[in-house]
């Protein structure tokens, strides 16, 4: 049993999950639970109550970054939720749930700084983006960082002409994420 304050490691150690915040290349617990370990994510499960995000929910978040071959995504917010969630819900998409398909590299499916909208396949924050509402809802040119727009399976610049590849969501570009 932790609660709020309580030192729990060193990031350099774990990733920090649910309820959990980094300070100082220190973690501590943002509220009061159980802490937990699952491959190196550190999380604190509230006392009483389940984590806001869980199995099947869809999410949007943006790419905070991509390594190997894992994509890292800070979750905004729970779809048919407007509030917004607490900054250290961290998604994590893996390449082979990016696409039907086989994608050799995180890139081809996302980048950095994209908003995507994903499922989430299980209670440590895995997420999906297989399925075809699924996907990069907004991006911007690497080249000039303006919005791109989609045009068939590719984004296209509209300024200086870049086009770029991801896994296209349904819903890119419509509405407001
Ligand atoms: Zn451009």
């Amino acid at each position: 049993m932790v609660f709020p304050g309580d030192f729990l490691g060193y990031a350099e150690e774990y990733i920090p999950g649910y309820g959990v915040y980094e300070e100082d290349g220190k973690l501590f617990a943002a509220t009061a639970g159980k802490a937990v370990v699952e491959e190196k994510t550190l999380r604190v499960i509230p006392v009483n109550s389940i984590p806001e995000v869980g199995k099947n929910d869809v999410v949007v978040g943006r790419v905070v970054d991509t390594r190997g071959s894992f994509a890292m995504v800070e979750i905004a917010r729970k779809e048919g939720n407007s509030r917004a969630l607490r900054h250290y819900d961290r998604g994590f998409l893996h390449v082979s749930n990016m696409s039907e398909g086989y994608l050799k590299n995180v890139e081809d499916g996302v980048r950095y700084m994209d908003i995507i909208r994903a499922r989430v396949i299980d209670s440590n924050l895995r997420l999906s983006i297989k399925e075809r509402e699924m996907g990069v809802i907004k991006a911007i040119c690497e080249k000039c960082s303006t919005p791109l727009l989609r045009e068939k399976d590719k984004l296209k610049c509209p300024e200086c002409g870049n086009v770029e590849k991801r896994k296209i969501s349904e819903y890119y570009g419509k509405g407001e994420w």
